[in-house]
């Protein structure tokens, strides 16, 4: 029906090189690596081979061009990426703590990523899409949120569809509006991909059957359950429980794991996959991912994802 399109923040991403360091003193850091959700998950589409365009907005720097450059030589449409003369691409600095979590220092509301709004290529590209692929981080950006709200109607009065992965982070909650702009989608989305506790926010329940019960009948079609190295569970309404144990992998970096995977999904479901077999290869792309440092450095294309399927035993 037209391309897979997304909205939102693209980045750098400047991360530790060791775990448990914080950012009060001097150490040592990798990057810039091309990164924001958006822009992987829309890295991953086009390297498939699926139709991809995404809305956004980089300073006129190195930065910017580092993500532009690699999303226009993987396939993505960079028509709809606003370049400002005022305003610098946005970073992002992660920290790994002992336990596996990560904490973000961002900038993004004061970057260029800050002022994604709708111009007449933003437009023009909605105009044309067949899928909006909406990100929870992308709604704590007003300008975008009001991109992404249009172009989930446009789309869907055109017959297209919507998905979701809830990726709200803490360090991005500031107001309201992100919250309620994420309620609004999630009204109305096709296919959810929610990782761990999400699904418990997104339902209002903290019991797993109940959450993908009360979901499913609200209205959702798919729900992705992403349970990073314990793998993907898929529900549908009327349809069996589908679990995918996880590839068996040493990981190095987890960022874009859901991203990449989410798009695996979702791409494969366009082309004609049945869910099982888009489970299988989401999964390799999310496992895939985490095998390389930088976000957006694991993506694969659909035949790297069949000879890694193919060679890889599951845990
Ligand atoms: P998110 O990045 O959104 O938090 P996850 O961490 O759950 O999502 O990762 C998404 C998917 O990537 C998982 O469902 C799994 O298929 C794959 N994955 C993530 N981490 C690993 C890992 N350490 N080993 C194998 N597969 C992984």
């Amino acid at each position: 029906l037209g391309p897979t399109i997304t909205v939102g923040e693209i980045l750098v991403e400047i991360m530790a090189t060791t775990v448990g360091a914080g950012f009060l003193e001097p150490q040592s850091l990798t990057g810039p690596y091309p990164s924001g959700a958006p822009a992987i998950f829309i890295d991953q589409v086009a390297r498939m081979g699926g139709a991809a365009g995404i809305i956004a907005a980089v300073g006129n720097d190195d930065f910017g061009r580092l993500n532009v450059d690699r999303l226009r030589q993987d396939g993505v449409d960079v028509s709809a990426i606003a370049i400002h003369e005022d305003w610098p691409t946005g970073s992002a600095f992660v920290r790994y703590r002992p336990n596996g979590a990560r904490d973000f220092v961002f900038n993004i509301a004061r970057s260029a990523a800050g002022q994604v709004g709708l111009t007449s290529a933003a437009e023009a590209l909605v105009r044309r899409a067949g899928h909006v692929h909406v990100m929870g981080t992308a709604l704590t950006i007003p300008g975008a949120r009001e991109v992404i709200l249009y172009a989930v109607e446009t789309v869907q009065a055109r017959g297209g569809s919507v998905s979701l992965d809830p990726n709200l982070r803490k360090e991005l909650l500031t107001d309201d509006g992100a919250l309620d702009s994420f309620n609004q989608v999630l009204a109305t989305a096709d296919l959810l991909l929610p990782s761990g506790e999400e699904l418990f926010t997104a339902a209002g329940s903290t019991d797993e059957t109940a959450a993908v019960a009360k979901l499913l009948e609200s209205g959702i079609g798919e729900i992705v359950l992403k349970r990073g190295e314990q793998g993907a569970s898929f529900f549908g309404l009327g349809l069996p429980r589908i679990d995918c144990a996880a590839f068996a992998v040493d990981e190095v970096d987890p960022t874009g794991a859901g991203d990449c995977f989410g798009a695996a999904y979702l791409t494969c479901r366009r082309k004609g996959m049945e869910p099982d077999a888009a489970l299988l290869h989401a999964n390799a792309a999310g496992a895939r991912n985490v095998t390389r440092l930088g976000p957006m450095e694991g993506v694969s294309t659909l035949a790297e994802l069949a000879a890694f399927i193919a060679a890889t035993p599951r845990r």
